[in-house]
């Protein structure tokens, strides 16, 4: 039988939890190619393959280091942290959005995170809607 989405969901959280990689590793060492914005030695960030807006970025640490979601973060990663939000805004100059501009973090599966390595959604190139759903 198929598994619910919450259930899958469940399996995402553990098999990160316990060091399974996902696909964004495949990005960061580009056996999955990207369409990359900006990169320095600890962020990469590279264009959504589903954008939501004209402009739709992914900031991501390089190095995951038990960064699974926000939710799960210490404070070991408060520099990592202020580095990949710096980095969005490096993001949003380099797309012509630095005017107006959304950042947004799914952290679990109740706020829709599919990919368990932490990482900065950077929107803009509309205009926004709030709330958010
Ligand atoms: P989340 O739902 O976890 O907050 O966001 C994960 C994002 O990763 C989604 O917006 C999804 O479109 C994007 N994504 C998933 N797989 C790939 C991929 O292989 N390449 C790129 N560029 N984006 C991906």
């Amino acid at each position: 039988a198929a598994i619910s989405e919450e259930e899958a969901a469940k399996t995402a959280v553990a098999a990160a939890d316990s060091g399974a990689t996902t696909i964004f590793d495949k990005i960061i060492s580009k056996e999955i190619p990207s369409s990359i914005v900006y990169e320095d030695d600890e962020v990469l960030a590279f264009r959504d393959i589903s954008p939501q807006a004209p402009a739709h970025v992914l900031v991501i640490p390089k190095n995951r280091d038990g960064l699974t979601q926000l939710g799960k973060a210490e404070e070991r990663h408060a520099e990592v942290l202020g580095r990949l939000l710096y980095a969005a805004k490096v993001v949003a100059e380099k797309e012509g959005i630095a005017e107006g501009f959304r950042v947004v973090i799914n952290s679990g599966p109740s706020a829709c995170q599919s990919v368990y390595h932490l990482h900065l959604h950077v929107l803009g190139g509309r205009q926004m809607n709030w709330p958010p759903g």
